[in-house]
Order: C-alpha cells, then structure tokens, then sequence
C-alpha cells in the first residue's frame, strides 16, 4: 500500500522511522482511524476536531489546517483504490537525540498516515449482521482513557484476554462495576426500549461513531437516549449490549460472559438506530 510519511507518499516497504522516535520509545503520540466507504468518509470534522484536541492535551505543536488533513486522506484513499478504508492518521513527537521522559524542545513531529481495509458498512438487516461474544473484565488502563494515545498497551492486553477466550471484543468496568467502554470501542445497554450509555469523563474515549449516533437519536427523537452510568448488573440484565467504533459502526452484541442477552438474537433498536445511523452518517 502507499502510505504518508513527513511530507511524502511512498511504498509502505519504504517508510523508515527512527527508532529514538518518541511514539516507538514512549508511545507518546495521538491518532485517529477516519472510516471512508467508496471514496466517502464519515465524521471526518469532529476526526480532526478530536486529534487536535489531543494533541493540545500532550502539548505537540503541529498546526495543520483540516484542510491539510483533508488532502492527505483524500490522497490516501485515491493511491489505494477506494473502497471500505480506514484512514489511520498518526502524530508522535518526533525523534529527539537522548532518551528523556521530558518533552523536548525543537523536536519536529513525525506525521505519518497509511490506508487500511475495513468491514464493508454496516448493513441494517438483522439477518445480515453476525451478533458479537463479549466478556467482561474489570478495566486496568490509566485516568485518562479520553486521550486517544498511541499508547495502546492497556487497550491491547484487554482485546487479548477477550481474544485468546474467543471473544470479538471485551467489556470493562471500573472498580465499583460501572461500565467504562470496550478495548477498542464505546458501549451501549438498551432496557425497554430505553438506551444508555456512560458519560464522557476520564474513563473512555471520547468515541465519534458515539457522537454522530447521539445526536443523529437526539435529532430523531424515536429513541430515548441517556448518558448515565451503567452497572455490570443492569449489562447483565440488559434487553440488548451495542458497541460502536469507526470500523464496527453499531455492533449488536448477543453474548456477555457466555450468557444470551436478551434473547440472544440482535434487537429491534439496534436496527432501528442502525438504519438511522446508515441513512445519516454522512452528514456529519
Ligand atoms: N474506545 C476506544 C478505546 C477506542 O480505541 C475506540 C476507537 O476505535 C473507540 C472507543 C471508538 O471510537 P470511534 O467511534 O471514534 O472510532
């Protein structure tokens, strides 16, 4: 695949980073996974919005324009062909001369971007979607889960045990059993009709699938919608559990620690919200 390193388009074979890079020696850089579907892509504002945000909150100075971002990402997309992409954008601190906790100074950021193949968009058809096998664990990263960091070693030693169980993804929770999010994704219940979600706070990701899809049912107004918290016990007595994130959309999620939620089988408001978010994900 072609892919963008600090200025250039290349082979990916041919991208070379250092190894005293900050984002390989600390993990200390910000990314985003913008989705695109046949040359389209979906919440690529608040994508950028995010990034920058996150850059602010580790203090890395690069002042790109969205536009900027835009040109990369559409090029990105033109020199790998179209079709299902996820546009991984990546800004690390840039490679200093010592290894130094501190922040150096007049240290360039490595900007580097690559295109990678994902799930066809979600289809809203109940006989079309694959429920997922979630566990529960309870959540062992840092306090600042809003901060979309490279550094992803929390993240990833959840996604394992979920994965080594046979697992697609894995619920957390918080010392007192409220739900956080998933490794990779943001986290839903849905109770007589009524869906929940935990606020935005240190404990997860500020997910933009999440945002386009609240404010697409708050401008619907079919669905009642609450950011509150979400105990392990009501996750375990819900009538359906959703996940969304930039390549899943809304994943219905038909079995927690092995037990059937609900049912068992995918649920009408998933496929409600889905056929609401497939009609409006673009707008955003
Ligand atoms: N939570 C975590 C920990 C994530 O890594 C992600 C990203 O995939 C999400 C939530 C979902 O965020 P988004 O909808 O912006 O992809």
């Amino acid at each position: 695949s072609i892919v963008y390193l600090d200025g250039a388009y290349m082979p990916m074979e041919e991208a070379k980073i250092s190894p005293m890079d900050r984002g390989f020696l600390f993990g200390d850089g910000i990314y985003e996974v913008v989705p695109s579907y046949d040359g389209k892509m979906v919440g690529f504002g608040p994508h950028i919005d995010r990034m920058i945000e996150g850059m602010g909150f580790i203090d890395i100075k690069l002042d790109w324009s969205h536009d900027q971002w835009k040109d990369v990402c559409d090029q990105l997309i033109e020199k790998n062909g179209g079709g299902n992409l996820g546009i991984y954008l990546h800004v690390s601190r840039g490679a200093d001369s010592k290894r130094f906790h501190a922040y150096p100074d007049n240290v360039a950021p490595t900007v580097f971007a690559f295109a990678f193949e994902i799930p066809p968009a979600t289809v809203a058809d109940k006989t079309k979607i694959k429920g997922y096998k979630v566990n529960t664990q309870q959540d062992l990263r840092w306090d600042r889960c809003n901060i979309k960091s490279t550094a992803l070693l929390g993240n990833v030693m959840h996604f394992q045990v979920g994965h080594a169980a046979g697992m697609n993804e894995t619920l957390l929770f918080n010392a007192n059993d409220e739900l956080t999010e998933a490794s990779a994704c943001n986290a839903y219940i849905v109770k007589d009709g009524v869906v929940a979600t935990p606020p935005l706070d240190h404990q997860c990701l500020p997910g933009i699938t999440r945002k386009i899809l609240l404010s697409i049912l708050a401008k619907d107004g079919s669905i009642k919608v609450e950011e509150r918290i979400v105990t392990k016990e009501e996750v375990l007595n819900a009538d359906e559990v959703w996940i969304t994130s930039s390549s899943k959309e809304i994943a219905p999620v038909i079995e927690v620690d092995g037990k059937p939620v609900g049912n068992g089988e995918v649920g009408d408001v998933w496929l409600a919200a889905q056929t609401l978010y497939s009609a409006q994900k673009y707008d955003y």
